[in-house]
């Protein structure tokens, strides 16, 4: 098992991989399939997907069960195969890492929300536990928790990853700028409330996620490093904001205009970066190519 913190202490910043769900859907994942699924019955698909990323030079991979919560395989009648998926999740990015590589078992939300009392909080701890205890069984070396909107599933999916594995543990946020200029989680949540709330809970790492691109994320980081100025930042930035043009979800931001933004995400205090939805291998060799100069 490999410390993320440990070699964050070396000083270097790291550079994560890109997307997942964008890059399904180009290999042929169709809407309505579930991704995780894949694990199983497109094991080659998922397998050249964590490749790639790999071979762009990326120190550390995510795995493919960020939908893998029993929660939300249940809409696809597969709620009892959430350990098997999630395990398989794991296996697969560990092979494409060997033992050099960090392989961060990716859990993302429920889609159901606690305060409207459409789950209870015991279920919603179990499901993370669950997918924590598979994909530690599968080789992961960290949890990276992302997208999360509200504290309360946050707050639950750090503690169960803590409670249930000895991994260190990534809770990564998505923000997006309000109509007052501040940023704000779906929910409501300012970075700083994140900050407290998950550090409370435990988490090892603290992070950003998707969004509307890189100058956002800058934006971020630094309103979390006003209050926190020593737990590792991951950021994993969209390649901008998605357009529509002729039916497609078009990225904007090429490898070379994140590449660009790179020197001031460092100098406000980002330890780990990736992308998130719409970036590709790419975009990664490009963040690779530039983090080296630092
Ligand atoms: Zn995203």
């Amino acid at each position: 098992m490999i410390s993320l913190i440990n070699r964050l202490k070396e000083g270097k910043v790291l550079v994560s991989d890109g997307a997942w769900g964008t890059f399904l859907h180009k290999r042929g994942l169709q809407p309505g399939e579930c991704p995780e699924l894949w694990n199983v019955t497109h094991r080659d698909d998922i397998l050249a997907i964590a490749q790639s990323y790999i071979d762009a030079g990326a120190d550390m991979i995510l795995t493919n069960s960020f939908g893998g919560s029993p929660i939300k395989l249940a809409h696809y009648g597969l709620k009892d195969r959430a350990f098997e998926l999630n395990q398989t999740a794991a296996e697969i990015s560990r092979q494409a890492a060997g033992d050099n590589h960090i392989v961060l078992g990716n859990i993302g939300p429920t889609g159901v929300m606690l305060m409207m009392g459409q789950i209870s909080e015991q279920e919603m701890y179990d499901g993370f536990r669950i997918q924590a205890e598979a994909l530690k069984k599968g080789g992961a070396d960290a949890i990276c928790i992302e997208t999360m909107a509200a504290i309360d599933e946050g707050v639950l999916a750090v503690r169960a990853a803590k409670e249930n594995t000895d991994l260190e543990v990534i809770c990564s946020f998505t923000f997006e700028k309000t109509v007052q200029n501040d940023y704000r989680t779906m929910m409501g949540v300012t970075p700083y409330e994140m900050v407290k709330a998950i550090r409370d809970a435990g988490a090892d790492i603290i992070g950003t996620n998707c969004g509307n691109g890189f100058d956002q994320m800058i934006y971020i980081v630094e309103e979390i490093r006003k209050v926190d100025p020593s737990t590792p930042i991951l950021v994993h930035a969209n390649a901008g904001v998605p357009l529509i043009e002729e039916g497609e979800t078009i990225f904007p931001e090429t490898p070379e205009m994140m590449a660009s933004k790179v020197k001031e995400l460092i100098n406000c205090g980002a330890n780990i970066i990736g992308g998130c939805c719409g970036t590709t291998p790419d975009h990664i060799r490009a963040l690779v190519k530039e983090i080296k100069k630092y």
